[in-house]
């Protein structure tokens, strides 16, 4: 099988460190990581696996296969003691000129004050601490002429959202609708004056108690969309990202194939690893 547009032609894991961290907002955390000279910069929703030490492990353990099925099954085999955390982030800026990529991670909690291993990490990492880096390309990759873009998101997809609007085409016209759970968590980013970006921010909803996404897919359901041909990009929370494609595919007549969706973390259940 082929290579996918815009993705590594040799996988490989690159070691990076912190350099710095800064409270973006209530919910993002920025960390700029260094050491990445060597990275290809790809624009769109350039993503990324982070590999980052558990707690009580001194050395960073990187997998040393680097297929995407190889690396894994070799993880997997890897006793939990010796095994780094893995998640999957999106690459919000790059500065190749020093090696330097800025990742925005979104800082959740449970009711009990909780936070998953990667949100902890965002909150504690130090200038220094080591971060195994695996690019995996962008996934925005629409293959068909279309007339517009619509992309639909949660507050895990403003990265790859303000990616794709900043490498869109200057003369591109659509619809963003972005979900964030408070309005203070808006970020500005350059995207062409044909885009029309709406924020929906849970904190300024009265009925916003459900999980996030729910707001955003309302948001496009009662959306008036442009006419012709759109290419769809949905991404986020799972029930989002399905929900918000079986939507453009059943009520819209939007063709399957001009609606790519991704579902970046699922509501009650951790990451892989
Ligand atoms: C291609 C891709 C790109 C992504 N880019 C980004 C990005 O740039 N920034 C970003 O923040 N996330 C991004 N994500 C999502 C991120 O990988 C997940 O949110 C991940 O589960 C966070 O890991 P964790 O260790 O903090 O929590 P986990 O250990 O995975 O989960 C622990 C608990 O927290 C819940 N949880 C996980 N994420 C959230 C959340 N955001 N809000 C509320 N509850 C949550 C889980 O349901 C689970 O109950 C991306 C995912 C993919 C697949």
């Amino acid at each position: 099988m082929g290579r996918k547009k815009n993705t590594p032609a040799e996988r490989q894991f690159l070691m990076a460190h912190v350099v710095r961290t800064e409270r973006l907002s209530a919910n993002f955390v920025r960390v700029t990581l260094g050491g990445l000279e060597s990275l290809e910069v790809r624009g769109d929703d350039h993503w990324c696996r982070l590999f980052f030490t558990r707690e009580g492990q001194d050395v960073l353990a990187l997998p040393t296969h680097t297929t995407e099925i190889g690396w894994y099954l070799q993880y997997l085999a890897t006793p939990k003691t010796r095994r780094p955390w893995v998640r999957a982030y999106t690459v919000r800026d790059a500065r190749p000129e020093v090696g330097e990529v800025d990742i925005d991670f979104v800082i959740h909690a449970d009711r009990d004050g909780n936070t998953g291993p990667a949100a902890r990490f965002a909150l504690e990492a130090q200038p220094g601490d080591r971060v195994g880096f695996l690019d995996q390309g962008a996934a925005y990759t629409p293959d068909h002429p279309h007339d517009w873009t619509l992309l639909v998101g949660d507050e895990t997809a403003l990265p790859a959202i303000a990616g794709i609007c900043r490498s869109l085409p200057a003369q591109t016209r659509g619809v963003a609708i972005i979900e964030i759970p408070t309005a203070g968590d808006r970020q500005d980013f350059p995207a062409p004056s044909g885009m029309e970006i709406t924020w929906v921010a849970r904190d300024e909803s009265a009925d916003a108690a459900g999980r996030p996404g729910e707001l955003a897919l309302r948001a496009l359901t009662a959306a008036t969309l442009p006419d012709g041909d759109v290419h769809a990009h949905t991404i986020g929370e799972s029930a989002l990202a399905t929900g918000a494609r079986r939507h453009l595919v059943n009520d819209r007549g939007v063709p399957k194939r001009h609606a790519d969706f991704s579902g970046y973390w699922r509501q009650g259940r951790a990451a892989t690893s």
